[in-house]
């Protein structure tokens, strides 16, 4: 029997609905600490506190955090003079940060530190005079801060036929660094192109880029075996969150992203009889548990989750928060 038929069994015979939940989803540790630094922020230095960018991509994580006194904008020059400033999760350039010292802020960095990390690969690799590759969607503020952190000229590489396209001779010494929310699966073909392309190219390993990213693709793709239809939580903006809607697509299974019940259309799973869900790592469970209670309300529904991976682990916080 496999695992599609062990499902059909009791589903068919209760006339129940199931849902099934991917495991890993939802916050990452990297999510939990820059929630946790605004929140802590608050408590020791009272509203408001600002946030250069979403600290997360989730308009329900910002709302709940403007409601306790966070104030979030895009540029420094919003900021009064002294003020509490948070940077987001998605790490900033390099000017950014100076500006903030020049204007004496009072700065708390609540970048990823995996962000961190692929940040100080790509110094290294730059100190040691290799051109640099980021493999990364342009727009997307980690890439932006990451650029912005390097003192060279940085290649963005977005898809394996831009690497087809770069105008660097081939046997320039490179190095590639990723954004942290694409996984080892999809930069594994623009890596390979790229190791085509040049004859002397290094880079991390991959499997160390962000274990929440490649958790919860893998998830997904577990899930899109044992559903009829998948429902990713997550913000339009979410860049991760997207990526695990695209996943299910390409396993064959409708996929759909809602940022919470309230985009959730019953016409989607009116022939579902088991529905998968996950959300993206800036998406709060509560969230989850309302789209549940939505599938609910059209029915008895049994839910499930995957036995999936667990996660364990947790970012330290900046040391003057770390007492609060
Ligand atoms: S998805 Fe990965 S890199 Fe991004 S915040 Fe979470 S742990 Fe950090």
């Amino acid at each position: 029997m496999n695992k599609r038929e062990m499902i059909d069994g009791p589903v068919g015979r209760q006339g129940l609905r199931q849902i099934i939940l991917a495991q890993p989803r939802g916050f990452c540790a990297g999510v939990v600490r820059a929630v946790e630094i605004v929140e802590r922020a608050l408590q020791k230095y009272g509203a408001p506190v600002y946030v250069r960018h979403e600290i997360v991509h989730n308009k329900h994580v910002v709302d709940s955090l403007k409601a306790k006194g966070a104030r979030f904008v895009e540029e420094l020059s919003e900021i009064p003079d002294n003020a509490v400033t948070i940077f987001s999760a998605h790490g900033v350039a390099r000017r950014i940060e100076e500006e903030a010292s020049k204007r004496d802020l009072h700065v708390l960095n609540a970048t990823c530190p995996l962000v961190t990390k692929v940040h100080n690969q790509g110094k290294r690799y730059v100190e040691k005079g290799r051109t640099l590759i980021l493999i990364g969607h342009a727009g997307h503020p980690e890439v932006e801060g990451t650029m912005g952190q390097i003192s060279a000229p940085v290649v963005l590489v977005q898809t394996e036929q831009e690497v087809d396209k770069l105008d660097i001779p081939t046997n320039t010494p490179v190095a590639y660094v990723t954004q942290t929310t694409l996984s080892v699966d999809d930069t594994k073909g623009i890596i390979a192109a790229l190791q085509r392309r040049f004859t002397d190219i290094v880079g991390p390993e991959t499997r160390d880029i962000c274990y929440a990213t490649q958790n919860r693709q893998t998830a997904v793709r577990e899930l899109s075996e044992l559903v009829d239809v998948i429902l990713v939580v997550g913000a339009k903006n979410s860049s991760n969150s997207n990526r695990l809607r695209e996943i299910g697509s390409e396993t064959g299974v409708p996929s759909y992203l809602i940022a919470d019940s309230s985009e959730f259309n019953s016409e989607w799973v009116r022939d579902a009889r088991v529905v998968g869900i996950t959300a993206g790592a800036s998406a709060p469970e509560v969230l989850v548990d309302g789209v549940i209670d939505a599938l609910g309300r059209l029915g008895p529904v049994e839910v499930s989750t995957l036995s999936g991976r667990q996660e364990t682990i947790e970012f330290r916080l900046p040391a003057e928060l770390a007492a609060v």
